[in-house]
């Protein structure tokens, strides 16, 4: 992702203007103007970047920088809170509820990846037990309901569509129909893309909207459109009340600039980005981690000010080597799901890192994710010492075969199916872990230089 590029040259640019003996007026301008050129570079859009610069200019103040404060951390915080600004539209995507039907219509050009898009939300939440099924309303590509059927039917999907109706309404009122009688709790519409924004296509889409009154309707779009973000996103807008966004092929060589602009111009929260073209190459998109890691801050810096913070003295040097190693064992996970039942201060670090608490306890079903850490508890204490301690990665593949995991399975009463969502889960957050090792551990001083 060339927005690492970004964060680079962003980071470069304030450190320079921090080893400068006097910050005046000019030198803070060429910090910024530096800035602006990288923004620009990675396609984010010219108002935007205007904004940004007026704004931290307003908030910066110029005899704060002279008198010896921490310069690097003042511009950096001005920059670190201007950039979540633009990605945070201010009100949250509406979430769907497990369990009670919502109505999810996913539009977008075509090529964007709104077909895969569609296959990867609905997969995303059948794995974590809700009741997703597919209908396809795009009668213009040939071959697009195919590509839906034969996603959907990899992923164990229930779908909708027809090779000899031509009128995508019907086709839509009809799947949505269906799929309520069979109480399904997540009806997700793909629509035609075309290849160009066309008022044929956005006639459709709102007709699409009109009969299905979805709770939310998606904008999905690939990273790589560069600056035509900002405008190819204000005209689905335009046409249909966009609530959220997905930003496709965050993995190849896009920019990425593009998703600030899309944000800007449907006033939408992203709310996933795709980052590859598997199933399962999805990830929910947190606005702070996102920002921290642009800017070169590591994904960690809120993390390890919390650390700081609520960990007792005497608990924190052990905590940030562990960390630091990155070897997430299964015996390190049951720890933090201790913590995290006991919403200690380390319990609190936890629920702040990405992918840890918002995939692990969602908000509004805590009850449900506390039983679930207790019945992957109640496995794993049924291992052997020797299993709990074991790193496993690829490194260590053999080490839960399937006769092992059979033993855990019969010794905690738990179906073999469970124990194999828990080794998952493991995996997942193994994957998050090790995305620390070699980390920096910065005491007070540095976290004070940032
Ligand atoms: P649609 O025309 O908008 O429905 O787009 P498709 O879903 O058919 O996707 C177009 C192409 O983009 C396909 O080859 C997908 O495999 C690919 N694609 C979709 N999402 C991603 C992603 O996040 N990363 C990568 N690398 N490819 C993607």
């Amino acid at each position: 992702m060339v927005l690492a590029q970004l964060g680079g040259t962003i980071t470069r640019a304030i450190q320079q203007m921090s080893n400068a003996t006097i910050i005046d007026e000019k030198v803070l301008n060429e910090c910024l103007n530096e800035i602006n050129r990288a923004l620009l570079n990675a396609d984010v859009q010219f108002q935007l970047v205007r904004n940004m610069q007026n704004n931290i200019k307003r908030i910066v103040n110029i005899e704060d920088l002279a008198a010896g404060h921490n310069k690097r951390r003042i511009i950096q915080q001005a920059i670190f809170n201007e950039l979540c600004n633009m990605l945070d539209p201010g009100k949250p995507a509406f979430t769907p509820k497990k369990g009670k039907t919502s109505i999810i219509m996913f539009v977008g050009l075509q090529g964007s990846g709104k077909t895969t898009t569609c296959t990867k939300y609905a997969y995303y939440h059948q794995k974590k037990g809700w009741k997703p099924a597919l209908v396809c309303a795009d009668t213009f590509r040939a071959g697009a309901f195919d590509q839906l059927k034969q996603n959907a039917t990899k992923a164990k999907i229930p779908f909708y569509g027809s090779y000899t109706e031509s009128d995508p309404v019907k086709i839509a009122v009809e799947g949505v129909e269906t799929f309520k009688k069979e109480n399904c709790d997540l009806i997700i519409v793909d629509t035609s893309g075309r290849h160009k924004q066309e008022a044929a296509l956005f006639e459709e889409m709102r007709q699409v909207s009109e009969a299905t009154k979805p709770d939310l309707i998606v904008f999905v779009m690939d990273s790589s459109i560069g600056q035509a973000a900002f405008d190819q996103a204000q005209a689905f807008k335009q046409s249909v009340p966009v609530g959220a966004v997905i930003v496709t092929k965050m993995d190849g060589h896009a920019k990425g600039g593009g998703a600030l602009s899309a944000v800007a111009a449907t006033k939408s929260p992203v709310i996933f980005i795709g980052t590859g073209e598997h199933m399962d190459e999805f990830e929910v998109f947190d606005v702070k981690p996102f920002v921290s890691r642009l800017l070169g801050m590591g994904d960690w810096s809120g993390f390890m000010d919390k650390i700081h913070e609520v960990v007792p003295k005497d608990q924190q040097p052990e905590l940030l080597q562990k960390l630091s190693e990155g070897n997430f064992t299964l015996r390190i996970m049951y720890e933090q799901f201790q913590n995290i039942l006991k919403m200690g201060p380390i319990g609190q670090v936890f629920s702040m890192l990405p992918g840890f608490s918002s995939e692990l306890m969602p908000k509004g079903q805590e009850k449900e994710s506390q039983a679930k850490i207790k019945r992957y508890m109640t496995m794993m204490d049924s291992m052997t010492n020797e299993g709990k301690s074991c790193k496993l990665d690829s490194s260590n593949p053999k080490i839960m075969n399937d006769s092992r995991i059979m033993r855990i399975a019969r010794g905690s009463g738990r179906h073999v199916r469970e124990v194999m969502e828990m080794l998952e889960e493991y995996k997942r957050l193994a994957k998050i872990w090790s995305k620390m090792k070699g980390l920096k551990i910065p005491t007070r001083g540095d976290m004070n230089m940032r």
